[in-house]
């Protein structure tokens, strides 16, 4: 128990985190670039915010919260999402007051109680953006346009892009009446859970994860697309219009429904080929109602998330390569207990100088100390032996191509400032 982290999370190793760090500087660059600016929220809120946020009848609420109570009774839940909480900062720092639009975007873990395997944890990371305050059809395909670049800029290939309109409120009846129509028949084949979904939010059906479930949703089954009200129905024409406009290739999905009630209109999701079963790396939509659902005034929004830990099997799994680990400038190499303490005075002098400078405090050999140099793929070792030392000299080698300079002491700084910038 104590030697191992909890079920469905994982550490993220110093190895790693050059990759992670690597991701988080890419998006956030980018969203800047689109108008997006970071918002971070508390890591736990009022259970009350998912619940009436993200749905009380999809799996994310009914089964997979991290829900407890706090000392003083209050029930609390560890994020599942982030659209939940970005809006309640939207409103509880009344930003709709705020010229519009408000664009923002958030990195960081979420939780959720499932089934772990490859590409799904109970702790994992997504970032995500939230753009509020305008209903234009431009929002929905700059959001998706930010979504599908992140992917690009990182070097992901065999993308898909998939979309769908869900509707709004007044459609999704029309379509929820005849979907219980359509299954009416076959209400014994169903699973218990979609057995209460047929009665509170027949919708989710489409959500099931059971194969007997989806068996049921044959080809001929009512579709949210043809029960469309004239503004969705117009809204969706115009986002594929515009992105086939900026040459964004998609693929309508009219049974994609996505985990969260909160959508409305657009929803989309990015799928990747090289990760196995979880092959969706992000996703998103629309939610218009969301914001007033929350208690704040009627104001339209759109968003996504991406998982990052299935960006990054998807990245190594295409043999994309990231940058590793920041390699040491200088690897400080000395021979008895003087040159020891001469280089430990350095070592901090070519740190304050923002260099990157190691060395090794065991009292090993030169050969030791250079294959270490070596290993680490220092760009230069410096030398001080007995010989250096009474000479107040150091010997500079380089280690790509082995070269050696005699440089004086008292202007080695000056040199290591020229030769490295
Ligand atoms: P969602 O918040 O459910 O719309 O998911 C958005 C993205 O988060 C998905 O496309 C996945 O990439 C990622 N994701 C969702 N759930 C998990 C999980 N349990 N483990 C890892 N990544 C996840």
């Amino acid at each position: 128990m104590l030697t191992k982290a909890p079920k469905g999370t994982r550490d993220i190793l110093p190895g790693e985190t050059s990759k992670w760090q690597y991701f988080e500087r890419v998006v956030s660059k980018l969203a800047e670039n689109y108008g997006f600016n970071e918002l971070r929220v508390p890591i736990f809120e009022h259970t009350d915010l998912f619940a009436r946020g993200v749905g009380e009848s999809t799996d994310i609420v009914t089964k997979q919260m991290y829900t407890f109570e706090d000392k003083a009774a209050r029930s609390i839940t560890l994020r599942p999402e982030g659209t939940a909480s970005t809006v309640r900062a939207f409103i509880e720092y009344k930003m709709f007051n705020q010229p519009q639009p408000v664009k923002m975007y958030y990195l960081g873990p979420m939780f959720r109680y499932e089934n772990p395997q490859a590409g799904r944890y109970r702790q994992f990371h997504q970032f995500g953006v939230e753009y509020f305050g305008s209903i234009a059809p431009e929002a929905d395909v700059e959001t998706i346009q930010l979504c599908i670049n992140i992917f690009k800029e990182l070097g992901l290939k065999n993308l898909s892009l998939e979309i769908n309109s869900v509707g709004c409120p007044n459609c999704r009846q029309k379509f929820q009446e005849e979907l219980k129509k359509y299954l009416a028949n076959n209400l014994d084949e169903l699973c218990k859970d979609c057995r209460s979904r047929y009665e509170t939010n027949p919708m989710r059906i489409l959500d099931c994860k059971n194969k007997k479930c989806n068996d049921l949703l044959k080809d001929d089954m009512p579709l949210l697309l043809d029960n469309l009200c004239s503004e969705c129905d117009e809204h969706f024409y115009n986002v594929k219009e515009l992105l086939t406009y900026v040459g964004l290739d998609f693929e309508v999905n009219p049974k994609m429904v996505r985990g969260l009630d909160y959508y409305t209109k657009t929803a989309f999701e990015v799928i990747v080929d090289d990760i196995g079963a979880q092959s969706s790396i992000g996703g998103g939509g629309r939610y218009d109602g969301l914001v007033k659902e929350c208690g704040g005034p009627e104001t339209p929004a759109v968003g996504f998330a991406v998982g990052i830990e299935r960006v990054l099997l998807a990245l190594e799994n295409q043999g994309v390569k990231i940058p590793e680990d920041n390699e040491a400038d200088a690897y400080l190499v000395y021979g008895g207990s003087e040159a020891k303490k001469e280089c430990f005075r350095m070592l901090d002098k070519i740190r304050s100088l923002g260099y990157l400078a190691l060395m090794d405090f065991e009292d090993k050999s030169f050969r030791a100390q250079l294959k270490k140099a070596d290993k680490l793929n220092a760009k230069y070792a410096v030398i001080i032996g007995e010989e250096e030392l009474s000479e107040e000299h150091v010997l500079l080698r380089n280690m790509k191509d082995g070269n050696q300079e005699k440089i004086p002491m008292n202007s080695f700084l000056d040199k290591i400032q020229e030769l490295i910038r």
